[in-house]
């Protein structure tokens, strides 16, 4: 076995040296994250970009089974935002400076959704002076309504591959939920010409820290610009809680989330990698040591404070009470604490994206 340190030192790491970089602890773990924190400030700097999260719909077809707004659980509160609401967030986005935001709902594809997603695109992009820049992160859709929200403004795209082992995915998703088709859709976003952003989710039931070194490589094959993962956390509504015997404790969940951060971080020295709102719901700054682990991107949530406790991905998600203006001034006082500056005003595109592109 290599010494720990020139371990690091290396550009490529087979799978077997990812797992024992992911099962780093004490002085080792340290070491890691000191090390992709370098690199990050090396490659792309140490700047923090925010994107404004705008929840729009909690309104899903699907039924992924750790997912709390599922179809089928019956206890939440449905709600679609108003355009006017939806573009109020946006308006708040750009006057606070925030570059950028995410559009984000549960999965619909028809063509009212396509239509209203695609107008939406249109009017931020004009009361924005064509200046914030635009994630979508709304599921699965075809070539064609990709294309055509590319073509109204959207140059990001979120959509996690949620584990790149085909067996688990079967067992987290009822029939018809189909891995080949996400992984198509990915591909088309590329194709299309999105910045594309997928992830995973860490410690979920019968993962294993082999799977997850496979998640970075399956990122690293795939030449992912935008990652966003973090811990799996448990939702007493969903079906893949009565599995909650084999989970790991939630701190092993959130120690092995920063790990994935910093090892990818070495990987794919020029992506972007948000750190996952889900770090926060186990620890209070759990974001911040995201950054420190090597992420560069953090979304503030800007949904209307009224809806937030119905966009229930999972339990405890933080900052369900607040309104958006009071997410910023503690945002800004956290990311001083983490050493790092944030890109106001700024994109903050992957320089991963560029680099692919040839451009
Ligand atoms: N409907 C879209 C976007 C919203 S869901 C989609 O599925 O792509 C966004 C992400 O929330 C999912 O990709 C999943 O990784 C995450 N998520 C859902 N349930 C979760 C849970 N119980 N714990 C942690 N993350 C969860
Ligand atoms: Fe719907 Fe996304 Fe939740 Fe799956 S993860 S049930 S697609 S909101």
């Amino acid at each position: 076995m290599k010494n720990f340190s020139k371990l690091l030192d290396q550009a490529d790491f087979t799978k077997a040296e990812i797992v024992e970089l992911l099962n780093a602890d004490g002085e080792s773990c340290s070491k890691l994250f000191a090390m992709a924190d370098e690199i990050k400030r090396e490659h792309i700097g140490s700047k923090v970009y925010f994107r404004g999260l705008v929840e729009f719909s909690n309104i899903c077809s699907k039924d992924c089974y750790y997912c709390g707004i599922r179809k089928s659980n019956t206890n939440v509160h449905r709600y679609n935002l108003s355009d006017n609401e939806i573009l109020d967030a946006a308006r708040f986005a750009y006057e606070n400076n925030y570059g950028s935001l995410v559009l984000q709902s549960g999965e619909i594809a028809n063509e009212h959704f396509a239509n209203r997603v695609e107008q939406l695109l249109k009017q931020i992009k004009s009361l924005s002076n064509g200046e914030l820049g635009i994630t979508l992160s709304v599921g699965e859709q075809s070539y064609e309504v990709y294309k055509r929200w590319f073509n109204a403004g959207a140059h990001r795209y979120l959509l996690r591959i949620e584990t790149s082992n085909q067996q688990l995915y079967k067992r987290l998703h009822p029939d018809g939920h189909s891995f080949e088709n996400r992984l198509k859709c990915l591909k088309n976003l590329q194709d299309i010409g999105y910045q594309t952003g997928t992830g995973v989710m860490i410690g979920l039931p019968y993962q294993t820290v082999e799977d997850l070194a496979d998640d970075l490589l399956f990122m690293q094959r795939f030449n992912i610009d935008m990652v966003g993962m973090g811990p799996y956390i448990e939702h007493e509504e969903t079906p893949l809680y009565v599995h909650n015997d084999v989970l790991w404790p939630i701190e092993k969940r959130f120690s092995m989330a920063l790990k994935m951060i910093a090892v990818l971080r070495i990987m794919m020295k020029d992506i972007n990698i948000a750190s996952a709102t889900a770090l926060q719901a186990i620890d209070p700054v759990g974001r911040e040591k995201g950054v420190k682990a090597g992420a560069n991107v953090i979304m503030p949530n800007i949904t209307p404070g009224m809806y937030r406790n119905d966009y229930s991905l999972y339990q405890n998600k933080p900052c369900t009470d607040e309104e958006p203006a009071q997410c910023r001034g503690c945002l800004d006082a956290r990311l001083a604490l983490a050493d790092s500056d944030i890109g106001y005003g700024e994109w903050g595109d992957s320089k991963h994206y560029f680099r692919r592109m040839n451009k």
